[in-house]
């Protein structure tokens, strides 16, 4: 068992000014139980907790830090950029460039507009679509997160087809009664749905490739579908690349799987591990934004050029040879979990979407949210715990993917490998 007692103290302190001790709820540990680990630095494939303790990092800030924690360029990026002064609240050059770096990408986002987080890119793209359609509806999947956004925080209800209830205190059912939320890869869901109310739906959402309920693929041809469906009806179609967005490839998922939706919403990768987002997509569409258009949206320190500095610095430093490490140290790692497990005759399921994974102890292809709430959880916190203690910090909960880095190298991988004999044995020994 490693030590946890700074951690344990920092925690018990934080408690009495911060709610739940955390600034976003899964670093609380909840769903695994135990002390979060405060942490104090990083550096390449490691991080360190305040009792000294270093952990290989399958996290990666969940999804930001592609090139590992602290990578020299982007920390020369930020100290130039901050040092010629932190926030101005005018327009600057890097925010012109990053921007030029994104549609450069993406070919069918013409404009993009900078934000602070991916809730602000997805709560703005769904305004913009109401504003462009002049319709109300959205419409969005079961085990896909887009942020806080209130009409966005919606659960199903017990039909194929029906409205949403709010899935927290705090938002109201009128916020959420403009929300229809479907079942994850059915498209003949979305048909149908699409021909009950396809006239008043101003958007579809989805996750590009689902990274919120585990690891979730879009089925072959499922986003091509939407594609077509939205457009038959004249709504718009939202491609939440928050998370897969210049992870899976230097397009992000648009460059596996080119679906040309109409606005697209960034994050993470983008931000260099600092506080910015985007929304982008066509430029009739996104010419509708204030000032040009009617639609308001703005933000006091968007496009703040140290975070500009620090996402400008990590796409132009992922080069190719950065995406094949990627993809094969995902591969490498998955495999490294399925053996074990298989050793130890725990069923499960290593399920890819790009280098995004998730282990789920369950067999079969994971769908859709009700596959993943299916699997044997309770198998994963001491799967988790065992992992930790072992020096390997994975994803506090089980309804998450797991980011690589491109900094694993072979320490950090014969780490993952020494771990897993112990934690495959603790998540088999647990019965529900
Ligand atoms: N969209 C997706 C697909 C996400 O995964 C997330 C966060 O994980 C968000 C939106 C919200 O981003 P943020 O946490 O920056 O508000």
């Amino acid at each position: 068992m490693s030590d946890t007692a700074q951690s344990a103290a920092l925690f018990e302190r934080a408690q009495r000014v911060i709610p739940g001790g955390v600034n976003s709820p899964v670093r609380a540990f909840k769903s695994v139980g135990g002390t979060p680990r405060f942490m104090v630095r990083g550096s390449g494939p490691w991080i360190e907790d305040a009792d000294g303790n270093r952990f290989v990092d399958l996290v990666s800030s969940w999804g930001p830090m592609i090139l590992g924690h602290a990578h020299p360029a982007v920390v020369g990026a930020v100290r130039a950029a901050a040092s010629e002064g932190l926030s101005f609240g005018t327009p600057t050059i890097g925010e012109v460039e990053l921007a030029e770096e994104l549609v450069s990408r993406v070919a069918p986002v013409q404009e993009v507009r900078l934000v602070n987080s991916g809730t602000e890119a997805t709560m703005s793209a769904v305004r913009l679509a109401r504003g462009f359609t002049g319709r109300h509806r959205i419409v969005k999947f079961a085990g896909c997160y887009h942020g806080h956004v209130d009409s966005l925080l919606a659960a199903a209800g017990s039909g194929v087809v029906t409205l949403g209830l709010p899935d927290t205190p705090g938002v109201t059912g009128a916020q959420t009664a403009e929300t229809i939320v479907l079942p994850y890869n059915d498209l003949a869901a979305v048909e149908a749905c699409f021909a009950e109310f396809g006239d008043d739906i101003a958007c579809l959402i989805t996750e590009a490739a689902a990274g919120n309920m585990g690891a979730i693929p879009p089925a072959p041809g499922f986003n091509a579908g939407l594609r077509e469906i939205t457009a038959r009806h004249g709504a718009l179609l939202i491609m939440d690349e928050v998370m897969t967005g210049f992870r899976v490839s230097r397009s992000g998922w648009y460059g596996l799987d080119p679906v040309d939706a109409d606005l697209f919403t960034f994050g993470k990768v983008m931000s260099g591990g600092l506080p910015a987002a985007a929304f982008g997509g066509r430029a009739d569409v996104m010419s509708r934004l204030a000032p040009a258009g009617p639609v308001y949206q703005a933000g006091t320190l968007s496009g703040n050029p140290v975070a500009v500095a620090a996402g400008l610095t990590t796409l132009r430093t992922a080069d190719d040879a950065v995406y094949k490490q990627l993809d094969e140290t995902a591969q490498t790692i998955g495999a490294m979990f399925g053996a074990a497990l298989t050793r130890e005759g725990v069923t499960h399921q290593v399920q890819y979407a790009g280098n995004m994974f998730s282990v789920f102890f369950t067999d079969g292809p994971v769908r859709d949210f009700a596959g993943a709430q299916a699997a044997d959880t309770f198998r994963y916190p001491a799967f988790f715990h065992a992992m930790l203690d072992a020096g390997v910090y994975l994803p506090p909960s089980a309804f998450e993917s797991y980011f690589v880095n491109a900094a694993i190298d072979t320490e950090a991988l014969a780490v993952i490998e020494r771990a897993l004999p112990s934690a495959v044995s603790a998540a088999a020994a647990v019965s529900s």
